[in-house]
């Protein structure tokens, strides 16, 4: 990078960090890992001083941590790999998690309530809307929800995979502003293990940083922060990647400090139901479009018509969530399917004949998969 390409983004890099003083809706998740000893208080003690009395800021929490405590108290020598004793350990820490959080923040008198979620229920439109408007009243009422998945009846395919990409669900969810991810890193890491401050565009600047690395009790490792933190971005919400263990985190990212890793909100977002038909639903199938057609989609606001449809894959009902493929196999955006798999396969086939106007997916459903 040239000095003044450097300074440019400095500059940037400013004016963003500076624009989180704005954020009035903050989550912050928080990692098992961190989560022990004295943990809870310091987490009281920040949100404390951060609604301390201030009208119109509101913060949601999503925290790991049932399954760690639940395998002390259950006795178990080690983290079973079987997903019933899983279910299990997360069942019965659960409730010390919420003790933990009752206790730190009743100290200060801030309100906090259990929410347990599954990605079925995110994956229902109608549950969805009960969660958003049940968040909505809880953040109203001056409380702090506490969000974790509800393990103990979540198997493999309802999972969301981990807590991270749990927050970036529910960032659009309750119209926050800032996702912060909170856990044992200092944030983004570079080739040399520098602190990388901040991050324009995922995908030139962050995946390749990122690996594929766990970490041990959580199940997310960086590359997992990393997606997380581009959905959020795209729901307009600025993220930041920083370690629980700084004294004073919260209030110090939110003021704007130069700490963690920062991810730019992008300056058009995506509405809630088009981030949630993109990235929370998962696709039953697929729509394979010919080289047209795809080209016509990609320049936006266009439906998916079945006469630049080549064939589908899965099994999908109407309704149901779809990825559309390009002919490279590349997949150029998500929706969802006004046709049943069969019923797009026929008229598909029959186009040739009696070329028409089906629609597939229609546009006001349908997500075009940024580049980046
Ligand atoms: N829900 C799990 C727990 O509470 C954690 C999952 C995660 O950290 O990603 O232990």
């Amino acid at each position: 990078m040239t000095d003044a390409a450097a300074r440019a983004r400095d500059a940037e890099a400013r004016v963003a960090r500076e624009g989180l003083r704005r954020a009035r809706r903050l989550v912050i998740k928080i990692g098992s890992k961190s989560l022990a000893g004295d943990a809870w208080d310091r987490l009281a003690a920040e949100v404390h001083a951060l609604l301390g009395g201030k009208a119109g800021r509101s913060i949601v929490i999503v925290s790991s941590g049932a399954i760690a405590l639940g395998i002390g108290k259950l006795g178990f020598p080690s983290r079973p790999k079987d997903m019933a004793r899983l279910q299990a350990a997360a069942a019965a820490g659960q409730s010390v998690l919420m003790q933990r959080y009752e206790e730190a923040f009743g100290k200060l008198m801030i309100p906090v309530a259990q929410v347990l979620l599954t990605h079925a229920d995110l994956a229902d439109r109608a549950r969805t809307n009960n969660a958003r408007n049940a968040l909505a009243a809880l953040l109203e009422a001056g409380a702090v929800p506490i969000i974790n998945e509800n393990d103990a009846v979540a198997v493999d395919e309802i999972k969301f995979g981990d807590n991270d990409q749990l927050a970036a669900m529910v960032t659009p969810l309750c119209e926050a502003d800032l996702l912060l991810l909170l856990s044992d890193v200092e944030g983004l890491l570079d080739g040399d293990r520098k602190r990388v401050p901040f991050i324009k565009s995922v995908a030139r600047e962050a995946r390749h940083l990122a690996g594929d690395s766990t970490s041990g009790v959580g199940t997310g490792g960086m590359s997992s922060k990393v997606e997380a933190a581009r959905r959020a971005t795209l729901a307009g919400a600025n993220v930041v990647i920083a370690s629980a263990r700084e004294p004073g985190i919260v209030g110090r990212v939110r003021a704007g400090e130069d700490v963690g890793t920062l991810f730019a909100a992008v300056p058009q977002r995506i509405s809630a139901r088009k981030h949630w038909i993109a990235y929370t639903l998962r696709p039953r199938g697929a729509v394979l479009v010919d080289r047209g057609a795809a080209a016509a989609i990609a320049g936006g606001d266009r439906s998916v018509l079945a006469v630049g449809v080549l064939g589908v894959r899965g099994t999908f009902l109407p309704g149901d969530a779809v990825a559309i493929v390009d002919p490279e196999g590349v997949e150029l955006a998500r929706g969802l399917a006004r046709l049943s798999a069969s019923d797009a396969a026929r008229l598909a086939r029959k186009k040739r004949d009696e070329p028409g106007e089906d629609v597939v997916v229609h546009k006001d459903d349908l997500v075009v998969l940024p580049v980046d």
